[in-house]
């Protein structure tokens, strides 16, 4: 197996790409969401640096932003350039000959053999010579490592994160500093007394398992400690769910109608579940309350199946779930495949 596993992740992707089409944008604040309207409900999808420093972030919606950065120029999103974009950029990075993984528009992973300073410069000059773009790539032993290390390196950089500097770099951070953990696991974890990424390596990962269940509790020790994560793979990508999301201009407070939206969304995520080929295990609904509280509930099938009836009633089943009957601002439906595929595991 090869020696060090490359993460790349283009910066600011989205609106990087925007100010190469209207260079006269370069160096101001740039914001990508929505239909490109601050006025209008949707959220930022990628804010360039200069809109960063405004405090201006992905998932904030778009009108908090035009308060935060009046000065930004807002465009709305492009997915058909940023795909075209995102194949050359995936194109260049095969040009190197190594296994490359794609994670994303933006993102892969590469595992390589070598100087693996000497081919993230390469993989750097590749994608700058093919698309005009910058990114970071971070190097680690593992894809986890690699991970870490890009946000780290970030921007346009190169950055090494290994067993042996693991501590060094993150032993302080929060928990939530590991790819994987998000606010609420870091939350549950503090409820522990666990709050740094040496506390949570030396935690005991029995009395994790109690609390987070018997995969997850040592998983997360095992996060801390920097190992794991599967090797680099090729296989084309198999989504692990589908979704559907819609954000209403003006609120729904007739849930009645919620449930018919519900339906709709059901039907067009089971349309996309026929072109997968794949069985539905679990359908999850997201609704967003106005202004901008946002829950979601889950319903599991008897049997995993892909008959769009079904997948409508647990849709509906989820949304049965839902407590409060308040204004709703955005619904999604998401419908989760049955077993992913497996991936070969490292013992690193
Ligand atoms: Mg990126």
């Amino acid at each position: 197996m090869a020696r060090w596993v490359l993460h790349v992740d283009l910066d600011q992707f989205l609106a990087a790409v925007e100010v190469l089409r209207r260079p006269e944008l370069r160096g101001r604040p740039v914001v990508v969401g929505g239909d490109g309207d601050p006025t209008k409900r949707g959220v930022v999808s990628t804010a360039s640096y200069e809109a960063r420093a405004y405090g201006v972030h992905s998932g904030l919606p778009l009108r908090m932003a035009a308060r935060r950065c009046p000065d930004a120029v807002f465009l709305p999103v492009d997915r058909e350039l940023y795909e075209a974009v995102s194949d050359e950029v995936m194109a260049a990075l095969r040009s190197l000959g190594a296994v490359v993984e794609v994670l994303g528009w933006d993102e892969a992973f590469l595992a390589v053999d070598g100087d693996p300073e000497a081919v993230a410069e390469e993989i750097r000059a590749r994608v700058h010579a093919a698309t005009g773009l910058d990114c970071t790539v971070g190097i680690g032993e593992n894809k986890l490592q690699a991970k870490i290390a890009t946000g780290l390196g970030k921007p346009a950089g190169v950055f090494r994160l290994t067993g042996d500097t693991w501590f060094a770099v993150l032993g302080d951070r929060p928990t939530d500093a590991l790819w994987g953990i998000g606010a609420k696991t870091a939350k549950r974890l503090r409820e522990l007394g666990i709050t740094t990424v040496s506390e949570l390596a030396a935690a005991d990962p029995g009395a994790l398992a109690e609390r987070f269940g018997p995969a997850t509790g040592p998983w997360l020790v095992r996060l801390a400690r920097g190992l794991g994560g599967s090797a680099v793979s090729d296989a084309p990508h198999v989504p692990r769910s589908r979704g559907r999301e819609t954000t209403f201009q003006q609120d729904l407070d007739d849930w009645t109608r919620v449930r018919r939206e519900v339906s709709r969304l059901a039907r067009r995520v089971a349309d996309d579940v026929a072109d997968e080929h794949g069985d539905v295990a679990r359908v999850v609904v997201k609704v967003r309350y106005a202004p901008f509280t946002t829950r979601t509930h889950g319903s599991t099938l008897d049997a995993p199946t892909s008959v769009p009836e079904r997948i409508e009633e647990a849709a509906l089943a989820a949304l049965a779930r839902f407590a409060g009957r308040r204004p709703v601002r955005l619904l999604g439906v998401r419908a989760e495949f049955a077993r992913p595929r497996p991936r070969p595991v490292t013992g690193a």
